[in-house]
């Protein structure tokens, strides 16, 4: 469906109401409607959301330059959640990251692309997760009353954490690194919550609620932050 210079996908099936969504990276637009709605309702449905529509994309897309970093000096970073200069030294000796006050220092190589100034800030956030995962999960091991037989971090696009139930493994975002500490906390317990209920059931939803009643709290700070949003999951 068109609508002046907006593409709009168009889903029918058997739902009752009709979702509108405007979707990451790029602000494509979806609408799901019920089977008996004509395309002419939907597209009066559509118009009528334009503003909405057009307010959303250009948050999406005002995001997605937002999160593109060339990782120069002043550019703003985040590390557990708050805000850092990023102040790039070009030095004839190995690469490090220190961190000092507000500011991030990346000594690198003169002549450094962006790709390796990106893997050594990411190598360095993983190294931070690593150090601060294994006291959460070894806290809530006797709380939940689970074991975790081992940890992994690693990029994921549109998932925070992951859990394999039968290797009692988990997998956690490395983007966890730049958002608060109780997001962080959050989704491991969560995932460590999989090892006792594998759905996102009633059951699940009492479990979380009974040992980390504040979650929704977490959640909600997790998907305002930049970056962050889109169609989580996990
Ligand atoms: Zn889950």
């Amino acid at each position: 469906m068109q609508l002046g210079d907006i593409d709009i996908e168009l889903i029918q099936k058997n739902i009752k109401n009709v979702h509108l969504s405007v979707l990451p990276p790029h602000g494509q637009v979806r609408i799901a409607a019920p089977l008996h709605l004509t395309e002419e309702t939907i597209r009066l449905y559509a118009i009528s959301k334009l503003s909405w529509i057009k307010r959303e994309q250009k948050k999406i897309r005002g995001q997605a330059r937002e999160s593109k970093r060339l990782f120069v000096n002043k550019e703003t970073h985040y590390l557990e959640g708050r805000k850092y200069l990023l102040n790039v030294v070009e030095a004839d000796a190995p690469a490090k990251i220190v961190l000092a006050n507000k500011t991030i220092k990346i000594y690198v190589r003169p002549e450094t692309t962006t790709e390796q100034r990106q893997t050594l800030m990411n190598e360095w956030y993983r190294e931070r997760l690593k150090k601060i995962i294994p006291s959460i999960i070894k806290t809530w091991e006797p709380v939940l009353g689970v074991s975790v037989a081992s940890f992994g971090v690693k990029l994921m696009k549109t998932k925070w954490g992951t859990c394999n139930i039968e290797a009692q493994r988990i997998w956690l975002n490395l983007e966890l690194a730049k958002k608060p500490l109780q997001c962080l906390e959050y989704i491991i317990v969560h995932e460590m919550v999989h090892l006792l209920e594998r759905h996102h059931n009633q059951r699940f939803l009492a479990l979380m609620n009974k040992h980390l009643p504040d979650w929704k709290q977490s959640k909600e700070l997790l998907n305002s932050l930049p970056v962050s949003r889109g169609d989580w999951e996990y």
